[in-house]
């Protein structure tokens, strides 16, 4: 099958969040598994040589490849697999520097950009018209959340009566419903199609352009990252205001939940942890810890539980209850390394903590590779206490590192976590998750149940082959639409 992943970002050239993550290792996979897969994506300020090796196709179209020679990293066999026959896949970028050419994805210090609208209606056109350039006849056309929203509305509406596109399906996976792409009313004309899909079963929101609706109404497949939130999304709790487009849709929902790569994250060939390890080694884990606690200059201690968050800080990610909950929680016997960004509100009140207690919340307000690879091995538990989430992949790379992720019972967090291999609490309340750090503070001090506990986690496997299997039944269905 011939598929084209167009994703607003991915791994490794640009990422803001999961939706990077699964871009940059589904295609690999699926290339693994002999489908025809090319990406398509813009190209930003920071995909630049050196860095990349990046060849020109088209003045205004450059091309990278992804996962060719990959360096052996485990004695697992689905990656020794993917070395020998993983050749490699195209990305393309679409350029425009007065679109593309700025420091952040979607925003700046002042907010979201004030063109996105123009910049990924550019993108999306452009992508259709490459995809025609290098005849790249996709049987599948696997678009991503609002940016790339704008391929099935344009495939069913402007592209209507394309021969290219006659034999083309899409599937569209939504990785957060809580961001909609949304735009006044009056940018509509920017669009280039008729204004009769301006109407409240198509493209409008309450008055307003609403791309992911426009993406949901016409693309073949609808797919979201875990089965339990694809169910969650057709309620009215966790819709957005999407959930009635969800019900009358409801045979053409599907959710998949995302792989984790495991090239990039295992305790075993981590170039950025202090020591690697393994479910076997499961001691050196501990030398990670030491590592920790002295970077983010906390006392050095083995028997005290060392917390990590790696998050971006909004209220999605359980930011409401922790910031109510953040005194008690300094009161206990814990320490409390936190890596992210976001809403300033969170900021704000975080770095209030910290004056008040340095001895026991380590604050790092930015976005760092390296040091969130260092969290996630050297924690005792990962917390996660999203109030909503899509599928999630810090409780997955928590879990491979045999940190124990705390989590509220939602999305792919409850598909994913289970009270064998971590906390699980079921009442959004500042209260339900103090108990349940102070019960995990108890099950660590129990050293035979903490190794129980880490055993169990690092046994998981959730690699990307059988999500990737999954898609590709997903990708069949679509054809048959
Ligand atoms: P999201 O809703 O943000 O996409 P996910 O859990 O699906 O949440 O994925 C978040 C990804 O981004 C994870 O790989 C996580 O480690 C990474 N991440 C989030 N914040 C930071 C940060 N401040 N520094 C480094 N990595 C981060």
């Amino acid at each position: 099958m011939k598929v084209a992943i167009c994703a607003s970002e991915v791994v490794p050239f640009a990422k803001t969040g999961g939706l990077a993550d699964v871009a940059g290792a589904l295609p690999l996979e699926l290339k693994l598994l002999g489908q025809e897969v090319i990406i398509v994506m813009p190209r930003y300020k920071t995909i630049q040589e050196p860095k990349f090796s990046i060849q020109r196709l088209k003045p205004d179209i450059s091309y990278s490849v992804i996962g060719e020679n990959i360096n052996p990293v485990t004695n697992t066999k689905a990656l020794s697999e993917k070395n020998k026959i993983c050749n490699g896949v195209k990305v393309y970028f679409i350029e425009n520097d007065a679109f593309f050419n700025r420091d952040g994805l979607y925003q700046d210090k002042t907010g979201d950009y004030k063109d996105n609208l123009d910049r990924f209606a550019y993108y999306s056109r452009r992508t259709l018209e490459l995809l025609k350039e290098i005849n790249f006849k996709a049987d599948i056309i696997h678009c991503h959340d609002w940016q790339s929203a704008l391929i099935p509305i344009f495939l069913k509406t402007s592209y209507a009566e394309n021969p290219f596109y006659q034999n083309t399906k899409t599937v569209f996976t939504i990785h957060n419903i809580g961001y909609q792409g949304l735009f006044p009313k009056d940018e509509f004309g920017k669009l280039g199609i008729d204004w009769k899909f301006f109407n409240m079963e198509m493209l409008e929101f309450y008055n307003k352009i609403n791309l992911l609706k426009g993406g949901m109404v016409f693309c073949d497949i609808i797919n979201t990252v875990s089965p339990t939130y694809s169910k969650e999304i057709q309620t009215k709790e966790f819709g957005y205001g999407l959930e009635g487009i969800l019900a009358k849709r409801k045979k053409d929902v599907f959710g998949i939940l995302n792989g984790l790569d495991y090239t990039i994250w295992n305790p075993k060939t981590d170039k950025f942890i202090a020591r690697n390890f393994s479910l076997e080694k499961i001691d050196d884990k501990y030398k990670n810890k030491e590592d920790l606690q002295r970077i983010c200059k906390l006392p050095v201690k083995t028997d005290v539980a060392l917390f990590g968050i790696v998050s971006r800080l909004a209220e999605q990610k359980g930011f409401d209850i922790l910031a109510d909950a953040i005194e008690k929680i300094c009161s206990m016997n814990l320490q409390l390394v936190i890596l992210g960004t976001g809403d300033l509100k969170y900021h704000v009140i975080l770095e209030n903590i910290v004056k008040k207690y340095p001895k026991v919340i380590s604050l790092h307000l930015k976005f760092d590779d390296p040091l969130a690879h260092k969290i996630y091995a050297g924690s005792d538990i990962f917390l996660m206490p999203s109030k909503y989430e899509p599928c999630g992949l810090g409780q997955l790379i928590s879990m491979s590192y045999g940190t124990i992720p705390l989590v509220f019972k939602t999305g792919g967090l409850a598909d994913t976590v289970t009270a064998n291999d971590g906390f699980v609490f079921d009442k959004y309340k500042k209260e339900g998750l103090i108990k349940e750090i102070d019960k995990s503070i108890k099950a660590f001090k129990n050293k035979k149940e903490w190794l129980r506990l880490m055993q169990k986690a690092m046994q998981n496997n959730f690699s990307w082959r059988e999500s990737a299997k999954d898609y590709i039944s997903l990708y069949e269905k679509a054809k048959s639409r």
